[in-house]
């Protein structure tokens, strides 16, 4: 049984997270997808609550069967770093031959700046996705014992960020088809992005 997990600050989440996550496990044969949204910051930034960002994250995965959403993240006191999360789910009994950490190529070519990134290799399958901006020859930069655990898989490119989402909410630009539509009715509901 293998295990992918997608973390992200999800603010909000939108298809290009979607898209990386599910393309990952289709190349990979992965079983099941754990989205692990990040907890609030110690100190207070320009960051959406967890609890909204967590609703977001299920209404977007809700109904796929291979999905869930983990609160492993929001939940911990302390602030978070992926190689404690990596831990924590091996704790919780996957093998790390069968756990696989997805990000997009933007987070993999900043993995050296990561806490206690040297352990990370040890712990899962690397899998990083293009994504539209980043040269995928930044990956010849990283250090080989990184480089022998990563699978770099192309996928259709979508030219969006969750900043970008944040700024057309505010100035009231659509964002219908940009994020599932749950999420859309979330964000305008609650009027998430209002006053940024
Ligand atoms: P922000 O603009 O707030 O940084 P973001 O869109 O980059 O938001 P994050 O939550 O920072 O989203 O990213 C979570 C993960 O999703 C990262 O690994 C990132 O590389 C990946 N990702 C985000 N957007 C895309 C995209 N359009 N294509 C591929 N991967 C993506
Ligand atoms: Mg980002």
């Amino acid at each position: 049984m293998k295990t992918g997990i997608m973390g992200g600050t999800f603010d909000p989440i939108h298809y290009g997270h979607l898209l990386a996550a599910e393309e990952a496990r289709r190349n990979l044969g992965i079983d099941r997808l754990i989205f692990v949204p990040t907890g609030d910051p110690p100190f207070k930034r320009d960051i959406t609550p967890a609890e909204d960002r967590y609703a977001m994250t299920l209404l977007a995965t809700a109904g796929v069967l291979e999905y869930s959403v983990s609160r492993i993240e929001i939940d911990r006191k302390e602030p978070t770093h992926t190689v404690d999360t990596l831990r924590a789910f091996i704790k919780s009994g996957i093998n790390p031959e069968d756990l696989y950490f997805i990000t997009g190529l933007d987070a993999m070519l900043s993995i050296t700046q990561w806490f206690d990134y040297e352990k990370i290799p040890e712990l899962c399958t690397l899998v990083t996705a293009r994504r539209p901006g980043y040269p995928v020859s930044g990956i010849e930069n990283l250090p080989k014992f990184v480089r022998d655990k990563l699978k770099y898989i192309e996928i259709p490119q979508f030219a969006i960020s969750s900043t970008e989402i944040r700024e057309r909410a505010r100035d009231g630009r659509g964002i219908r088809f940009l994020v599932p539509h749950l999420v859309q009715i979330y964000i305008e509901s609650n009027s998430l992005y209002k006053k940024i």
